[in-house]
């Protein structure tokens, strides 16, 4: 009788202890609300692929861009920014280039002319002293706009 007890309440205590680390690991594998999924290295080429071709045209264009800039855009999950442009060392894992551009995941589904808009944005700031919006990085955004029908503004986040 009191063995039959004894293994109950053994068994019960198993349950209640077993059980929420089942629901813990679960719950980890699913992604929430509040993680940042476009955190890290981004995979989605379509921005990759706009990135070099934005790249090129502004070479053709003699826009004296830096020859060291990441291939792959980092997507964030900022929604205040549209874009970035980081400085080697600004990050831990920003060392093998001279220059990284951040985008921000949510600009995602922004049409392609708003997307380039903002990947030019931040690749004028890699010309040298063009990390400000005045000086160099203005003088090449004007030279940008008056040449094509893109529209660089100060703020990326004005468009
Ligand atoms: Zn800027």
């Amino acid at each position: 009788m009191w063995f039959t007890i004894i293994l109950i309440l053994i068994s019960a205590l198993c349950v209640t202890l077993i059980t929420p680390s089942l629901f813990e690991t679960q719950r980890d594998t699913k992604p929430t609300k509040h993680s940042n999924k476009w955190n890290g290295p981004s995979t989605d080429t379509r921005i990759n692929k706009l990135l070099a071709e934005c790249i090129t045209l502004l070479k053709e264009m003699n826009v004296p861009i830096s020859n060291s800039i990441c291939p792959t855009v980092k997507l964030i999950g900022s929604r205040r920014t549209l874009g970035r442009c980081c400085k080697k060392g600004s990050r831990k894992k920003y060392t093998e280039f001279d220059y990284y551009i951040e985008i921000s995941g949510h600009t995602l589904g922004n049409t392609e002319k708003s997307l380039r808009n903002t990947i030019i944005h931040e690749l004028i700031h890699t010309v040298p002293d063009g990390f400000c919006h005045t000086g160099e990085w203005k003088k090449w955004a004007k030279y940008v706009n008056a040449k094509t029908d893109y529209n660089i503004q100060r703020l990326a986040s004005e468009e």
